[in-house]
């Protein structure tokens, strides 16, 4: 049994949360001081910081993150983004060794934020198979028992057409490998209907989730979500699939957007938004009236589909900033995506762990035991500073902390 002692929830009780740590679950909570407890109980204050249901990063691209500076991306645009990638690639200066760094590198940044739970695209293409695969899988090994993952194929192009082989073998050895989930980029396909046809036919018969890279275009004349929608539908899958990004849904009008997002909710695809890289790639070829690049979030909301938001690209061709912190995110939604802190907030920890099939933490008895612990006064507050105190909780033992120290030196002081 452990108990931490002395925390606020976000409807701010003060409390204590009994945690049964052979389940990894909440088994009580109590308000604060009025714990009994017993003498081989594991007791921690929390001295009043603020307890939150961990955050998860649905999006992310471990076998990418942290390359800025060995891949630059002069152009900022998605294109250019790209283009840098596969002649880094191409030119051999991604080792796996890097890549297995870089990926450890990667999550315990997103730990120590307080992230229990990351999914992340990686490459699977012809020209460099399931190495990126191989080498994300071997440093998720090292953080065995910290942090819950899922990985997602992400294919190259082509993958409809006569010149397909290569990149669908690669995909086809990438299952064997053992990714939970199938992606692609059915809008940069020559023929997108036929290659989201492909991957429900692929994922149905390996028996795997859905998380593509949907309309990642300001264009308003690319909807390839409606399809997706269509084609769910249509052929009765059974497993989860998420969209994310969806940006050109965000340029149509009212009633498209309505509509879309209707057929969305209906079939049950989970949407992801990902501020931090839509603003930087999206919206370079319009200087006037800039469009921000994320996409309906008000329609799907609506509708009553389920919209979370994650970061994507963390310091690398697609993105050069980013802070691996959800926190960030999370006030992107509220300053670009313009939804209150507390709803922000959930869109970076329930929702995100519901897109990922995970049970939420709305601390309830047996509710997971994956928390995190910050010196913040409210929700607002925490989304607003983000302050570097945390405790991060993972089935109820402790997996990662931060302290921040801050100094204000007054010339008296000195004296
Ligand atoms: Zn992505």
């Amino acid at each position: 049994m452990r108990v931490l002692r002395n925390a606020r929830l976000a409807d701010g009780r003060d409390v204590d949360v009994r945690i049964d740590t052979t389940g990894g679950t909440i088994s009580s909570v109590v308000a604060a001081g009025s714990t009994a407890f017993d003498g081989d109980a594991d007791v921690e204050d929390l001295g009043g910081w603020l307890l939150l249901p961990a955050m998860a990063e649905p999006h992310a691209h471990l076998d990418k993150a942290l390359t800025a500076d060995e891949v630059p991306n002069p152009k900022g645009d998605l294109m250019g983004a790209i283009g840098a990638w596969f002649e880094a690639a191409e030119k051999g200066r991604l080792s796996y060794e890097r890549t297995v760094e870089r990926a450890i590198q990667a999550f315990e940044l997103l730990l120590v934020h307080g992230v229990t739970a990351v999914r992340t695209h990686i490459n699977v293409t012809a020209d460099i198979g399931i190495v990126s695969v191989l080498a994300v899988q071997e440093a998720a090994r090292a953080m065995e028992g910290l942090i819950d993952f899922q990985t997602v194929a992400l294919t190259g192009w082509p993958m409809t057409g006569p010149d397909r082989a290569a990149n669908v073998r690669a995909l086809e050895e990438a299952v064997e490998a053992g990714v939970d989930l199938v992606g692609g980029c059915p809008n940069l396909q020559d023929d997108p209907a036929t290659h989201i046809s492909d991957v429900l036919a692929l994922a149905t018969s390996a028996g795997l989730d859905i998380d593509l890279h949907t309309d990642e275009t300001l264009d308003a004349s690319v909807l390839t979500l409606r399809e997706l929608a269509r084609q769910v539908s249509g052929k009765g899958f059974d497993g989860t699939v998420a969209a994310s990004h969806c940006v050109s849904l965000g340029m149509q009008p009212p009633d498209v957007q309505a509509a879309v997002a209707a057929e969305v909710a209906a079939v049950g695809i989970s949407v992801i938004t990902l501020p931090q890289t839509n603003l930087f790639l999206q919206g370079r070829d319009d200087p006037v009236g800039t469009p921000r690049g994320l996409t309906a979030i008000e329609a799907l909301l609506d509708a009553g589909a389920v919209v979370a938001a994650g970061a994507d690209n963390v310091q690398d061709p697609f993105n050069l900033v980013g802070r691996s912190d959800p926190l960030e995110t999370a006030a992107l939604m509220v300053m670009a995506g313009h939804r209150l802190p507390d709803d922000a907030y959930g869109m970076v920890s329930n929702t995100a762990r519901q897109v990922m099939g995970l049970a939420p933490v709305n601390f309830e008895p047996g509710d997971p035991a994956d928390v995190v612990a910050i010196d913040a006064p409210s929700v607002r507050g925490a989304v607003a500073d983000a302050p570097m105190s945390r405790r991060v909780y993972r089935r109820g033992r402790l997996v990662a902390s931060a302290d921040q120290q801050t100094r204000v030196l007054r010339p008296e002081a000195e004296r």
